[in-house]
């Protein structure tokens, strides 16, 4: 069987950590990465961590002449899909660049494995697809909501479209992963998130207030109807998070899928509220982080949690690492890319 791993987006946050545990388990992989919102030293921190090699390649996989040479060049069953654009608010004010950038990679991607006869593919999807929930936790049967951004709603779009090629053209598998809120970074620091600019999710900017590039963190809201008024997630560890991937192409690869495509939802079963978060924070590391109430974000649902019954049962996954350990794991991350003590 051929173990190398098409990974589009790699040496993005998901994409570097995802890298690190394929070949951790014996997958050799290739990188396809256009660097829009990543840097090429995520490429380096894969191998020193791995002590692998790591074949990259800079293309966009919206250029499909040169997403070809990718399949020309390499032998490869199957591909995971990060590649995206991924700013909710940007997304609300320049929409054509998500629906261009997240549909066309995507289709792109889907066309040249069946040209080049290659099955398996894995999808970034999202637990935005469920909105605003009337039952949680959300299982994988809750239906979708309308999506309230573009970006939600390209998540919607490329699971239909990855759903209809493998129902039509009967030599792809397909699994969408439904990511709760990814956190953290790998417990050598040598690899984590690199938001450009000012981060939009909290736990960048919890790290990045403790460290004192920003002043004092937000929290949006705090008259939700949840115990403490903060809204609810599910935060899941980027090293478990990455492990998910490891268990969706095993058991493509492993012949163990029922169905040719599938959906699983990937987070804890747990849901942690922002004040709970930031406090947690605060407890593990011995730092402080300066907050204020403010007022609530458009568009935030206020809890939601996943229902992860089925990821156990059908790919034998778990989350395992705790929240303290990630915590820890994201502030010396953060200490390190900041050159603190
Ligand atoms: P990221 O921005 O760190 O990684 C995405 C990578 O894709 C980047 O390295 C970027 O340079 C690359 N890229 C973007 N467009 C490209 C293109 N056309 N061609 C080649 N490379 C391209 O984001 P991430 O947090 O690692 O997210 C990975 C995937 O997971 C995305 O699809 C995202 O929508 C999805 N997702 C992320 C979260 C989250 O909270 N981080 C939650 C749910 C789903
Ligand atoms: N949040 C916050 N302050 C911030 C960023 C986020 O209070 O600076 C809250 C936000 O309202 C939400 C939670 O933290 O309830 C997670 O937000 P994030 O953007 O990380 O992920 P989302 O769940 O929106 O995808």
């Amino acid at each position: 069987m051929n173990k190398r791993v098409l990974i589009t987006g790699g040496a993005g946050y998901i994409g570097s950590h995802t890298a690190v545990e394929l070949l951790g388990a014996g997958y050799d992989v290739v990188i396809a990465d256009n660097l829009s919102n990543s840097d090429i030293s995520s490429i380096e921190g894969i191998r020193s961590i791995t002590g692998r090699d790591v074949d990259f390649v800079e293309v966009d996989c919206c250029d499909r002449e040169a997403f070809a040479r990718v399949f020309e060049r390499y032998e490869f069953d199957s591909a995971i899909h990060f590649a995206a654009s991924k700013a909710v608010g940007e997304s609300v004010s320049e929409p054509l660049k998500y629906y261009r950038n997240n549909l066309l990679s995507l289709i792109n991607l889907v066309d040249l494995m069946r040209e080049y006869g290659r099955r398996n593919i894995v999808f970034s999807s999202s637990a935005t697809v469920y909105g605003e929930a009337e039952q949680l936790p959300v299982t994988e049967l809750t239906p979708r909501k309308s999506a309230t951004s573009p970006y939600g709603n390209t998540k919607q779009i490329c699971e239909d479209i990855l759903r209809d090629s493998v129902a039509a053209y009967g030599t792809l598998n397909g699994i969408s992963l439904r990511y709760f809120n990814p956190m953290g970074a790998h417990p050598s620091a040598l690899i984590g998130e690199l938001p450009r600019g000012v981060p939009n999710n909290l736990v960048p900017f919890i790290t990045q207030t403790a460290a004192g590039v920003r002043e004092c963190l937000s929290i949006f809201g705090d008259d939700y109807p949840t115990p403490d008024g903060s809204c609810i997630r599910d935060y899941i560890d980027i090293v478990d998070l990455a492990r998910a991937h490891v268990a969706a192409i095993e058991r493509m690869t492993g012949g163990r899928s029922k169905s040719s495509y599938e959906i699983f939802n990937i987070g804890t079963g747990r849901g942690v509220s922002v004040k709970e978060l930031v406090e947690a924070f605060e407890r593990v590391n011995g730092v402080k982080v300066n907050r204020r109430t403010a007022p609530k974000r458009a568009g935030d649902i206020a809890a939601i949690w996943a229902d992860t019954t089925l990821a156990g049962e059908e790919l034998g996954w778990k989350a395992e690492r705790s929240i303290e350990q990630t915590l820890d794991a994201a502030w010396r991350w953060e200490k390190r890319i900041r050159g603190l003590k």
